[in-house]
């Protein structure tokens, strides 16, 4: 029996959830199997043997469309962390919960392509295209390796011939059609791609890909040096940033958004493997920054949005003592009661000092002290107003 399975069996469903949930079972095989040194049989050689000349067809035609980016330090970025992402995925079997089960090892290639778009996607036989967009939207190498590795797992798990299998009424021929047009965007055939994808959308296999190449995803980057979390806070920003006309994955979620679903079932995965939900480490819209002005004064802030400003000799050390204690703050997605300030300038989150307001500080502020305790609360407040529809883990 396929060691995954027997472990399954020995399961029992999570009482929180739905007994047909993925996420019941998904991670309890927390730690993935190193696939023993097992020869790949003939009939396994013959599957990877088609995927790679199926994705160098398709490729080529790519190439055709997709302009190579010249951004040589986002292009080695990039062919970096996939790098170290693909030697993981080479070695380490996953619970898949829909694809091709084995092992299946390729060669992973990376391309950079020259578009604004908000994208990547991957072939069959291991090669994935990154769009500059998508790079330039990424706030960390931990979101970027979130992204590769759920683009690795599609391949991995050969989701297109798992595909073809399920669904005969879309032809071999009729694939790349759908992978190039729908996902370039161009090309005459857009408009019988559109249909059939929706097609295919709406028959399920698109939701069973994303979810198996979440989990599988992350399953590789629990055992990379990369923060898991990152697959999270991407999938969140992308869905509620309308700015970024997100496309991700042969067009998929032009049609098909990052689902609540599949951001439940990652913050299962990741309470699961023990892994603290903290957006501060692999964010920069989740976490607090320093700046000192000219003037002395220095100012933490929560994103694009300023907190507090300290001034006088200690402004600085001041800032940035507060700087990490708003992180963990923040990172906990607190409830707007839980801050509030003390007669003496004390602002207190979740019972813990956060930082100290001095008559100074409003001086330099040129506003009563009251005020300035004031605003300060309610300026933390609104920021966690717009935490609480912007993360997706609320109790
Ligand atoms: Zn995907």
């Amino acid at each position: 029996m396929n060691p995954i399975l027997a472990c399954l069996a020995l399961l029992s469903p999570s009482p929180r959830l739905a007994p047909d949930a993925y996420v019941d079972w998904a991670w309890q095989d927390a730690q993935p199997a190193i696939a023993a040194a097992q020869p790949v049989d003939a009939g396994q050689q013959r599957d990877i043997e088609s995927d790679k000349s199926l994705g160098k067809k398709y490729s080529e035609e790519i190439d055709k469309e997709l302009k190579a980016s010249e951004d040589k330090a986002m292009i080695e970025r990039v062919q970096r962390i996939g790098g170290e992402l693909a030697l993981i995925a080479n070695e380490t079997l996953t619970p898949v919960i829909w694809g091709d089960k084995r092992l299946n090892r390729f060669e992973y290639t990376f391309k950079v392509v020259n578009e604004k778009d908000v994208n990547a996607f991957s072939l069959p036989g291991g090669t994935i295209y990154v769009y500059e967009g998508l790079v330039k939207y990424i706030e960390s190498d931990s979101e970027l390796a979130g992204v590769l590795a759920h683009e690795i797992a599609h391949a991995a798990l050969r989701h297109v011939a798992a595909l073809q299998r399920e669904q005969s009424k879309i032809s071999a021929v009729q694939i790349p059609l759908i992978i190039a047009a729908v996902l370039t965007g161009k090309g005459g055939e857009a408009l019988m791609a559109t249909q059939l994808t929706t097609q295919a959308i709406s028959s399920g296999w698109s939701v069973k890909a994303e979810q198996a190449a979440d989990l599988s995803g992350f399953t590789y980057m629990v055992r990379s040096k990369y923060n898991p979390v990152g697959m999270l806070t991407m999938m969140e920003r992308l869905a509620k940033d309308e700015r970024a006309a997100p496309v991700v994955d042969w067009g998929i979620y032009r049609t098909h958004p990052p689902g609540r679903q599949r951001a439940d079932a990652l913050t299962e995965y990741l309470r699961t493997a023990n892994i603290p939900l903290r957006r501060s480490e692999v964010t920069t819209s989740f976490r607090t920054s320093v700046s000192a002005a000219d003037n002395g004064r220095v100012t933490v802030s929560f994103g694009n949005r300023a907190i507090v400003s300290f001034a006088g000799e200690e402004a600085l050390k001041r800032a940035d003592e507060a700087a990490l204690r708003l992180n963990t703050f923040f990172d906990e997605d607190p409830e707007l009661f839980q801050v509030g300030i003390g007669e003496d300038g004390t602002v207190v989150g979740l019972r813990r000092p956060l930082f100290q307001l001095t008559p100074g500080d409003a001086e330099a502020a040129k506003v009563p002290f009251d005020e300035l305790k004031r605003t300060t609360v309610g300026g933390i407040r609104t920021v966690l107003y717009g935490l609480s529809y912007r993360v997706w883990n609320r109790r």
